[in-house]
């Protein structure tokens, strides 16, 4: 893919599928809240493959070029951090770039080593977070280990929404459920000891549409 727009921005893609180099002719420097959204993007390729883990993805930035995309592809696989790593050439690439990841960087061993200590070895000069992970196993350690390594850490606060039902979940300690079902007008869904019967009449249909509902007959 190539596209150019008076020299503001242009990107292609090379061999690997998730590898992308992005250059910037600038005009204005391209802004966090910039890098974070292809972040987003990124994650939300992982989007029904991810439970229990979240969706999350991660953006390799040095000198204004995006030097690697990855993202969290399937449960039990490479966190996006360490997905966006192995696009590079050299993890060496990485020293004294930022990374963009729309939720902290682990610190636990889960079926995975603690991401954070990884972004530390690989000397990232900075660490820009979309969101604090409610996990108590992360929640600001992953942070912790980031800033005590001397990696400037900032927290944009803005991914909150990529993954509503994990964060629904720590908040409230229950899952979130979303129950679809049919009924009647009057609010019923069966009557005691009869079977349901949802007729097929279309002016059943136009009632429930007048009722601004839908029907699935
Ligand atoms: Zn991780």
């Amino acid at each position: 893919m190539l596209t150019l727009s008076d020299g503001i921005l242009f990107s292609f893609q090379i061999s690997a599928p998730h590898n992308y180099l992005w250059g910037f002719c600038g005009v204005s420097e391209i802004t966090d809240s910039e890098y974070m959204a292809l972040a987003v993007q990124a994650a939300q390729k992982g989007n029904g493959h991810t439970w229990t883990n979240p969706m999350v993805g991660a953006v390799i930035v040095k000198q204004q070029h995006v030097l690697a995309v990855g993202y969290h592809h399937r449960f039990g696989e490479a966190h996006a951090e360490i997905d966006a790593l192995n696009q590079l050439a050299s993890s060496a690439d990485a020293r004294g770039a930022t990374m963009y990841v729309t939720l902290e960087p682990c610190s636990h061993f889960g079926k995975t080593p603690p991401c954070a200590k990884r972004l530390v070895s690989v000397g990232l000069r900075r660490v820009v977070i979309g969101q604090i992970d409610p996990n108590p196993l992360v929640a600001g350690k992953g942070i912790a280990i980031l800033r005590t390594a001397g990696i400037a850490v900032e927290i944009l606060a803005t991914t909150q929404g990529l993954n509503p039902a994990y964060n629904f979940f720590y908040q409230h300690q229950r899952p979130q459920v979303t129950l679809k079902y049919a009924m009647s007008l009057d609010g019923k869904i069966n009557a005691a000891q009869k079977h349901a019967v949802i007729s097929p009449d279309q002016r059943l249909t136009e009632i429930a549409s007048n009722c601004g509902q839908r029907i699935r007959l």
